[in-house]
C-alpha cells in the first residue's frame, strides 16, 4: 500500500495492533536482543516464545489462545524498548487496507511531527 508521505501517525497505544492474529516477525539479531532483555539464554527464549512463521520461512512471536501476542501484559508490551522492526513500523513504514477503522493513532501533519520530534527514520 502507498504510504502517506505528509502524515505522521503518532502510535496511541491503543493495542489493537497486539490483538492481531499473525505472525509477529522476528529476525536473527532481534531474538538475540529479545532473549538478552529478558535475560534468557538464545535457546530457551526461541523454545519458549516463538514458533514458526505461517509461511515457515523464520520464527514468530507466539501467541494467546485470545490471539493476543504472547508479549502483551493488560496494555503494556513487556518488551517495548526492544520489540521487533514489524511492531515500530506499524503504521508509518506499514500498512494495509482498512487499517485505520482499528487502529487509534493520531494524524499529524508530517512537518509538525518532525519538528516535534517524532518521527524516527531507522
Ligand atoms: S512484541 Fe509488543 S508491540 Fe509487538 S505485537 Fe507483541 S506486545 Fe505488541
Ligand atoms: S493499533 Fe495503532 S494506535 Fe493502537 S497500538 Fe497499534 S499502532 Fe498504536
Amino acid at each position: 500500500m502507498e504510504m502517506d508521505q505528509d502524515t505522521w501517525y503518532q502510535c496511541d497505544r491503543c493495542t489493537a495492533c497486539c490483538k492481531w492474529p499473525g505472525d509477529v516477525r522476528l529476525e536473527d539479531n532481534e531474538i538475540k536482543n529479545i532473549a538478552a532483555f529478558m535475560k534468557m539464554e538464545t535457546q530457551a527464549f526461541i523454545d519458549q516464545f516463538t514458533r514458526l512463521r505461517t509461511n515457515r520461512s523464520g520464527l514468530s512471536l507466539i501467541e494467546k489462545d485470545n490471539h493476543e501476542c504472547i508479549m502483551l501484559d493488560g496494555d503494556v508490551c513487556l518488551i517495548n524498548s526492544v520489540k521487533p522492526e514489524q511492531c515500530r513500523g506499524f503504521p508509518n513504514k506499514w500498512n494495509f487496507p482498512g487499517w485505520r477503522q482499528v487502529c487509534e493513532a493520531k494524524a499529524i501533519p508530517m512537518a509538525q511531527a518532525k519538528t516535534m520530534g517524532l518521527v524516527q527514520d531507522s
